[in-house]
């Protein structure tokens, strides 16, 4: 196809690239089926299904992407750690997306400038694992994997992979992208009635006051403009919300690649904006050769062991082209370990010139284990990583363009700290996460609000 039908800065077709290539390289963390017949009539079921989503959609987010890379929005991107198939519902589907949405707005706020909105949902059931297997009272068993892949009860038929666990995990997320439309698009995003995203459970919290000031303002500000305009702001009745997930099942992902003519090449029509993990981020893996070939905007998870040179190889096969839009960069250093690590890294990119999104995940380096034994994250861990990255990135020249965080509208306590101070025994009162702790609502709000406070320093 000529350049003219390409959509934004044009970019070469990847050569020998298809949506099987990645067969053929080194695949970590992927499960062991056991009846290949199985699986194959599950992929053919797969293959056949209507996508998730549209390569229109998948260009826009790369628009609003290459804007954030200039400075001109600020990525917000969060959920849950693993979805999973009960929790598919309409009280955690509309919950977490308020949050999101009180974030966004305590962001647009602060920031004075858009935010780009991306859910980790409809799509977020396969995990990597820093282990094959679970040893429980001197059973062993194989981990569990999400809900995609296995079950998390501890019992051998529960972690026996199965294949058509992948079709009921394209339902879910369905599902969930559907009910996020209508959702949105029937109104409940509209910045006229922020009170539609106000959370039952909550009771009295001071930074409830704080935020419900802050809408009380924003209010005021939509009427004087609709006041001097004679018009509503119709921008303001709906936002855009966009999907992300770790395309890890690759089996899964390479059913849902698909060719898209108008649109000149293969999309992963799945989810808007796929990232590779930390485990499978391996220049000459499987992962990274199935991301090179689609067009969708992609991340990277960048840990404490990544080099300079290895990034700058990545973006090598992931951005030849250095296209707008295209790489996102989050890193997951850790509180202890950012201020050592991350500088290298974003000398080397700037010095190189390349064009990366570089977004913060203050969560994964920042895990831990409670005397009691559960799985948990510091509140103060979490903010003193993403106050250093503001200060790491001001001292290269870079910029912080996004974070990247685990959280849910429910009622959990799996984090430790925030304003309520929750301790190592309110852990024992409602931790539901069957993977990692994520915020709750009042310290996915005190997150927002430290961004901006950090960012008017
Ligand atoms: C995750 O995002 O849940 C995850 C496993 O992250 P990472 O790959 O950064 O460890
Ligand atoms: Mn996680």
């Amino acid at each position: 196809m000529s350049n003219k039908s390409r959509n934004l800065h044009p970019v070469n077709l990847p050569s020998e690239w298809a949506p099987t290539s990645w067969r053929g390289r080194p695949a970590l963390q992927l499960p062991q089926y056991p009846d290949q017949a199985v699986l194959d009539g599950v992929l053919g079921e797969l293959r056949a299904l209507p996508p998730l989503v549209t390569s229109w959609e998948i260009l826009a987010l790369k628009q609003q992407i290459a804007e954030a890379q200039e400075g001109k929005r600020f990525l917000l991107q969060g959920g849950d750690c693993a979805e999973t198939f009960d929790s598919c519902s309409s009280e955690v589907i509309s919950n977490r997306l308020k949050v999101l949405l009180q974030m966004s707005l305590v962001l647009v706020h602060g920031l004075r400038k858009p935010v780009v909105r991306v859910g980790r949902f409809a799509g977020q059931y396969a995990k990597p694992r820093s282990s094959d297997s679970e040893t429980i009272d001197g059973v062993t068993l194989p981990s569990y994997r999400g809900d995609m892949v296995n079950a998390p009860e501890f019992s051998e038929p529960a972690r026996i992979p199965d294949p058509r666990r992948m079709v009921k995990g394209h339902a879910r997320s369905a599902m969930t992208m559907n009910f996020v439309r209508a959702l949105i698009d029937g109104g409940f995003a509209d910045l006229h009635h922020p009170e539609y995203w106000n959370l039952s459970w909550v009771g009295h919290s001071p930074l409830a006051d704080e935020y419900r000031h802050m809408v009380a303002g924003i209010g005021d500000a939509v009427r004087f403009m609709e006041t001097l305009s004679g018009a509503e702001v119709h921008n303001l009745n709906r936002v855009d919300f966009y999907t992300s997930h770790e395309a890890l099942l690759l089996p899964y992902e390479e059913s849902q690649t698909r060719e898209v003519p108008r649109h000149w090449g293969w999309f992963n029509l799945s989810t808007h904006y796929p990232w590779i993990g930390m485990r499978t981020a391996a220049v000459d893996g499987a992962h990274v050769e199935y991301f090179r070939g689609i067009r969708n905007p992609i991340a990277l998870k960048v840990g404490p062991s990544v080099t300079p040179d290895q990034l700058l190889r990545v973006i090598d096969v992931l951005n030849p082209d250095d296209e707008a839009g295209r790489l996102t960069f989050i890193h997951r250093m850790g509180a202890k370990h950012i201020a050592d690590k991350l500088p290298a890294l974003l000398d080397a990119v700037k010095r190189d010139g390349r064009r990366v999104l570089w977004v913060c995940d203050p969560m994964h380096g920042n895990t831990e284990s409670t005397a009691n034994g559960y799985k948990t994250r510091r509140f103060d861990n979490i903010g003193r990583e993403l106050e250093l990255a503001f200060d790491m990135h001001a001292a290269a020249g870079t910029r912080l363009g996004g974070v990247h965080l685990e959280l849910t509208g429910e009622d959990v306590t799996e984090c430790l700290g925030g304003a309520r101070e929750l301790t190592e025994t309110d852990l024992e009162r409602a931790y539901h996460s069957t993977v990692d702790p994520r915020l709750n609502y009042e310290q996915a709000l005190e997150v927002a609000m430290l961004i901006v406070r950090k960012h008017a320093t």
